[in-house]
């Protein structure tokens, strides 16, 4: 997905996120969210990377 094409439809008309103005709101963004915009598929990442330690160190694994 981040490299632009949809794992869903193939299609390459993948977008991200617009840019959040931080003066204006500000918490920072925590997720980025890429969509296809042909077939509605989308994901999110998580950007921050003390949150995403904090997830590793917590969370339980999917693999055990
Ligand atoms: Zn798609």
């Amino acid at each position: 997905m981040k490299d632009g094409i949809c794992p869903k439809c193939s299609s390459t008309d993948v977008r991200i996120t617009p840019i959040i103005n931080t003066v204006m709101v500000p918490s920072v963004r925590q997720f980025d969210t890429y969509l296809c915009t042909a077939c509605g598929y989308f994901e999110h990442y998580v950007t921050d990377p003390a949150k995403l330690a904090d997830i590793a160190a917590n969370w339980p694994s999917v693999s055990g």
